[in-house]
């Protein structure tokens, strides 16, 4: 049956590329993907030769009735992204929604993912955690993100690039105090893979004593909030959950608040991340 395999390559380490992945890569008719240069190298080391078609951000309209296409000729589709899993912060969504709703096969070939590494290794409360990918790169935009999360119990995931990784240390600071714990995974399984344990006020200290340590990839995960006397969070994400759907936002949120007796403003930041995630 035509299928388009949403198919996740290596995050550095090139042998980090399942079994399955290999074969689906070879099977393939067609491989679809964000930076054909960056894939040729991949399908060269493991010496397969397969038409590359482009489907990056800027032209992920255009890609997707082409693959739909190649489906409805019968062909198979391998999409993949520059690294790591297509669609988590890469492009990808748009295309598997497209395909989806041509009623087409699509099946998931799981394989690296930077902020499940980072999370896998992090050695911190991670038991529920938020994903949040990229920050705005605007200052007041990111500032106000992270306002949307500072009172969440969940530890936060970001990707940072090198360019930001001190502004968005100095902002994470400035919002989230100075004791929040922050592990930052930089460059993982690649030759300078670091991965680093230590708080908001002496993580500026930590990047700046090394130009170093502000190269390369990095996911930054951060403590949650200390879950108090704000309750059982669960409750009040299952009442917002539903009364976000109904209500807007002000109504839900005063209604969850006085069902489950949580602090208004608590409810607030919880519905603010919610709808952020939706
Ligand atoms: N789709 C990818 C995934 O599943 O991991 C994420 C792609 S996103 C465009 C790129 C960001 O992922 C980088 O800016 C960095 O935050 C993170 N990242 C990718 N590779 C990484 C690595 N080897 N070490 C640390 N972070 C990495």
């Amino acid at each position: 049956m035509p299928t388009l395999y949403v198919v996740a390559t290596p995050i550095g380490n090139l042998r980090d590329l399942t079994l399955r992945a290999l074969d689906v890569l070879r099977d393939a008719d067609v491989v679809a993907a964000e930076d054909t240069r960056v894939t040729q190298h991949l399908l060269d080391h493991y010496g397969i030769a397969k038409p590359l078609i482009a489907a990056h951000e800027h032209n992920e309209h255009a890609a997707a009735e082409r693959i739909s296409g190649l489906l409805r000729e019968g062909r198979s589709v391998a999409l993949v992204s520059d690294a790591g899993t297509p669609g988590i912060s890469d492009p990808g969504a748009h295309i598997v929604a497209a395909v989806r709703a041509a009623g087409m096969r699509i099946v998931p070939v799981p394989g690296a993912n930077a902020a499940a590494a980072a999370l896998s290794v992090c050695g911190c409360d991670a038991r529920r955690f938020l994903f949040y990918g990229f920050l705005p790169a605007q200052a007041g935009a990111r500032r106000h993100a992270l306002e949307t999360l500072k009172a969440l119990p969940f530890a936060l995931v970001f990707h940072e690039a090198p360019h930001r990784i001190v502004s968005m240390l100095s902002d994470m600071r400035a919002v989230f105090g100075d004791a929040r714990r922050i592990v930052i995974a930089r460059e993982l399984t690649k030759l300078f893979e670091t991965v680093h344990q230590t708080t908001l006020a002496a993580a500026a200290a930590w990047i700046d004593a090394d130009a170093n340590r502000r190269r390369g990839e990095f996911v930054l995960i951060v403590e949650g909030a200390a879950d108090t006397e704000d309750g059982a969070d669960d409750e009040v994400e299952r009442a917002l959950a539903l009364l976000l759907d109904e209500l807007p936002m002000s109504r839900a949120v005063k209604l969850a608040a006085a069902l489950t007796g949580a602090r208004r403003n608590h409810v607030y930041q919880l519905a603010l991340a919610m709808q952020d995630a939706r």
